[in-house]
């Protein structure tokens, strides 16, 4: 039994690259370009590449002694909602990938945690994981409309963009309020 058995890639699966025609030879190159679709939940809560979007991989994979070097560009659109103002965001993201897979019972699956290189399945590479980690780390967990989003009239929840300069809602300072309730109980 080996000692890890991670469930079974699917060879068509948009994000599970196959090496077959990668020679396992040390300094082997092949240039990978595809366009596939986005998995679900692809990014943070607030922002994220839609599930089904098109995404474009740009990567070179390398055969080096104990595996595959995959590394290259993974480029996407996504969508989201601006933590000040709740407008909707619509931007792109282009993402680095560098990522080791390591031969099935090369030293380095004997020697390694998979969290630590990834693994190759026979020979097949599952990207998702790194891909996720790249996408999470290059979103931000508070995405803004635009750098200086001005956010909401906390009163009245209308964007200060639409708001006259001179915005405000006539507030009684609390100081006076009890002076307004004195008044009254006087008459
Ligand atoms: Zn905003
Ligand atoms: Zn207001």
């Amino acid at each position: 039994m080996p000692k890890h058995s991670p469930r079974q890639l699917d060879p068509r699966a948009p994000l599970v690259l196959d090496t077959r025609d990668l020679p396992r030879r040390p300094g082997a190159l092949r240039e990978l370009r595809r366009v596939v679709t986005a998995p679900a939940d692809l990014g943070v809560e607030l922002i994220s590449v839609p599930e089904g979007a098109d995404l474009d991989l740009d990567l070179r994979l390398q055969s080096v002694s104990e595996g595959v070097l995959v590394s290259g560009t993974v480029a996407g659109p996504v969508k989201g909602e601006c933590g000040r103002c709740l407008r909707e965001i619509d931007d792109s993201v282009v993402v680095n990938v560098q990522e080791l897979y390591a031969y099935e019972d090369s030293t380095t699956d004997e020697t390694t945690d998979e969290d630590e290189v990834g693994r190759m399945q026979g020979d097949l590479i599952d990207l998702e994981p790194a891909l996720r980690d790249a996408v999470v780390l290059a979103l931000p967990t508070n995405p803004l409309c635009r750098e200086d989003c001005p956010g909401l009239c906390p009163e009245c929840g209308v964007h200060w963009d639409d708001l006259p300069a001179d915005h405000s809602h006539q507030q009684i300072d609390p100081r006076w309020a009890g002076l307004s309730q004195l008044n009254r109980t006087e008459e």
